[in-house]
Order: structure tokens, then sequence, then C-alpha cells
């Protein structure tokens, strides 16, 4: 007899990107390692690799045939044997009111993701303040990138637009990475000069593909550019994901969608909590060495008369004293969906709860909702056009 358990982590399951058709082979998303490996059949100096690295990932180059710091023959070469750079594109705009920015991007097999780009942040996730001064200089001073790690969800948040997609294949690193480098070069951001966050929060749960999450984070860290201190990956609570997290030298911040106050609630809007409850969630959190001034941020979406009134913010509390390690929450008002029967909070109700943590000594942040207009705003991200 299968449990409810076992069930549930059989559905986690994604299917993998598809392995790159011959004709499509792509150079964007290879480390220098794998680039090195890759030369090598084409017997050219070392320092080749170089120069294509720097291409694919501080030049932006998106057409092999024009990299012109490689010699020609050896383009032609690899050319021939179809490679191309192959990162994904932006295939479609869609722009806010308030400058917030909602892109389809093409992965090349048909397939679309979203990324949006939020001009000056959220409010929700501060850098560490060790850039300050950054403001001074011209170009964008705090905008932030919102990344998708799957196409669609399987965890099945019962307030989130996404898990109504179900889960339709894991993204590549290549694809993980290729949607910043693409927001990047239409931005036309420097890096060193520009101060650019990072979250990875868009449709799909990061450590359900691991692999290829850490791999697009480590390209962006020493390829790119962008520190780590920079990043916040959010998990809807994979605890082993967590736990293989706390291992690693080279990680973004980690942010935990907690979203209730106690398991009961959280099994309701959060069936994987029937896998690992809130108290799993916080051992495993337990685990990962913060850095210095390092928070845990706890994500909280506010669902009207379900988990918004005092006696979930003293819950809330509770638990955060009881965890013990530098913590603080995000407050997100629920942003409605077509066909989700939850209601939006009363503002007074989130206005009493974010006072109620920040009295006790609990940092609470309220993020604005960016681009609700044209369904950004967090939850609200769902592949196809016409919602
Ligand atoms: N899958 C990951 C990351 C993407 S979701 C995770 O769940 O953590 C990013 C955040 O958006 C999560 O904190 C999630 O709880 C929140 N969210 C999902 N649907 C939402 C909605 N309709 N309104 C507001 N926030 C939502
Ligand atoms: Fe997936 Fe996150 Fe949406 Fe839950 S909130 S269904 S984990 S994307």
């Amino acid at each position: 007899m299968t449990s409810g358990r076992e069930n549930l982590l059989s559905i986690l399951d994604a299917p993998a990107p598809p392995s790159t058709p011959i004709a499509l082979r792509s150079l964007f998303g290879l480390s220098n390692e794998q680039l090195t490996d890759l030369l090598k059949q084409f017997s050219v100096p070392a320092y080749r690799t170089k120069q294509l690295t720097e291409a694919l990932y501080r030049g932006w180059e998106n057409d092999l045939s024009a990299v012109s710091t490689l010699p020609k023959d050896l383009r032609e070469k690899l050319l021939e044997a179809e490679y191309s750079i192959g990162r994904p594109t932006i295939a479609e705009t869609f722009r806010s009111v308030d400058g917030t920015e909602r892109y389809l991007i093409a992965t090349g097999d048909g397939q679309t993701v979203e990324t949006v780009w939020m001009p000056e942040g959220d409010d929700g996730e501060e850098g560490d303040g060790s850039e300050a001064g950054v403001e001074e200089l011209a170009g964008h001073h705090d905008a932030t990138i919102c990344v998708s790690s799957q196409i669609g969800c399987a965890v099945n948040c019962q307030f989130c637009l996404t898990a109504k997609l179900g889960i339709i294949r894991n993204l590549s690193a290549g694809e993980i990475a290729g949607q910043v480098v693409a927001v990047l070069d239409r931005h036309k951001v420097k890096i060193g000069r520009d101060r650019i966050n990072l979250v990875f929060m868009g449709m799909g749960e990061p450590f359900l593909n691991y692999d290829a999450f850490m791999d697009a984070v480590r390209l962006l860290v020493s390829e790119v550019g962008i520190a780590e201190s920079r990043m916040t990956v959010s998990t809807s609570g994979i605890v082993p994901g967590i736990e293989k997290f706390a291992l690693e030298k080279v990680r973004p911040k980690l942010a935990i969608s907690l979203n209730a106050s106690n398991n009961t609630v959280r099994e309701q809007v959060m069936p994987i909590t029937r896998k690992w409850d809130i108290g799993d969630l916080i051992e495993a959190v337990r685990q990962v060495p913060l850095r210095p001034r390092e928070r845990v941020t706890f994500e909280y979406v506010l669902l009207g008369g379900v988990n918004d009134q005092l006696e979930h913010a003293g819950e809330v509390v509770k638990l955060l004293r009881r965890a013990n390690f530098p913590a603080k929450v995000n407050l997100i008002a629920w942003n409605p969906g077509p066909s989700i029967p939850y209601t939006m909070p009363d503002p007074d109700d989130v206005a009493r709860f974010q006072q109620h943590l920040i009295e006790r000594g609990i940092p609470a942040f309220i993020r604005r909702p960016r681009g609700r207009d044209i369904y950004a705003a967090c939850g609200q991200l769902k592949r196809t056009v016409e919602q």
C-alpha cells in the first residue's frame, strides 16, 4: 500500500529538459570546465576557452559567427559541428504602469518561461549594504530580476497560479542563467556599475531542480559576475534540498515560503506540509551556516481570513523565537488569480500583522506587489498570455 507521503514524493519528480538535439547544441550554460573539454576536440590552445567564456558570459554575444575574439576557422568548425550559442531569447514583453516588465522567454523547444524585471526591487529583499555609494553612479540603481527554475510546478500550493499548470519540465542551467543574461542585455546593465539583485522566485520550485539551479548560480557568480550576496532563492520547503544547500560554499540567501503559522493551516494551503511539516523545515534551516549579518527570510502570503489574524501573527512570533536563528518576515498580500478560491487580506489586517511582529522584535516587511496589471506579481506567473 502506498502512503500519502509516497504519493506526494512521486508527483514531485519532474521531467528533465529535452536533451539538446544535434542541430541545437547550446554553448550557453556550459561551465568553464565543460567548455575546456569541448574545445579539446578542436585542438586549439587553452586560452581559447577563456575567450569563449568571456564572449558568452561577459560580452553576452548571441551569434557564434560574430564572436570576433575567436579565429574564424574555429567559429566555422564549431558551426559545422552544429554548435550555437543557444541562449534563451525574449519572445514577448509586457510592461506595467509601475515600470515592471514581464517577459516570455523562449527556450528553443517551443516552450516559454516567465522572467520579471523590477526596476527598483519590491522592498522585500535588501542587499547587505556592502555596495553603499553605488547610487551616485549612473545606471540601474537597485533592479531585481525574478527568475524561473521550472516550467510549471509540481508543488500544488492552493493559492498559486503557477500550480495550475502542473509540472511541465525542469529548466537546464543554461535556461536558468540565460533568463538573467537576456534581461541584463535588454537593459544594457553594466556589471560592476549597476546594482542588480536576483530572486529565484519565478515559476517552479528551485529545490526540485537542484543541480541545474545550483549550476546556474555558479555560472552567474563566477562567469557573469553577480555576487551571491545579491541573490535569494525561495523554496516551499523541500527538506532534502535545504540540507544539500546547507553544504554549499557559494550560495544565495535563503527564503522559506512559510505561509501559515501552524501545520493545520499550512496543510490546507500547502499540501506539501504533509510530507515535511513546519518543525522539519525549521530543523533543516538550522543546518544552514549563516554569514555575518545574514538572516533567513520567511515569506508569508496573507490570505484574507485564513492566516492573517493576530492569533496567527502570535504563532509566527512563537515559532521564530523558538527557532532562535536570525530571521525576518516578508509579508505578501495575496495576489488574486482566476479561479483561485481565496480573497485578498484587509489592508488593516496586513498592517496589524506587521506591527505585531515588529513590536516583538521580529523584522517584518510588506512586499509591494509589482506589475499586478500584467500578472507579473508573485504567484501570478503562468505561461500563457491570455489570462
Ligand atoms: N516555488 C518557490 C518560489 C516561487 S513562488 C516557493 O514557493 O517558494 C515565490 C513566492 O510567491 C512564494 O513565497 C509564494 O508563496 C508566493 N506566492 C505564490 N502565489 C502567490 C500569490 N497568488 N500571491 C502572492 N504570493 C504568492
Ligand atoms: Fe510552486 Fe512556489 Fe507556486 Fe508553491 S508557491 S506552487 S512551490 S511556484
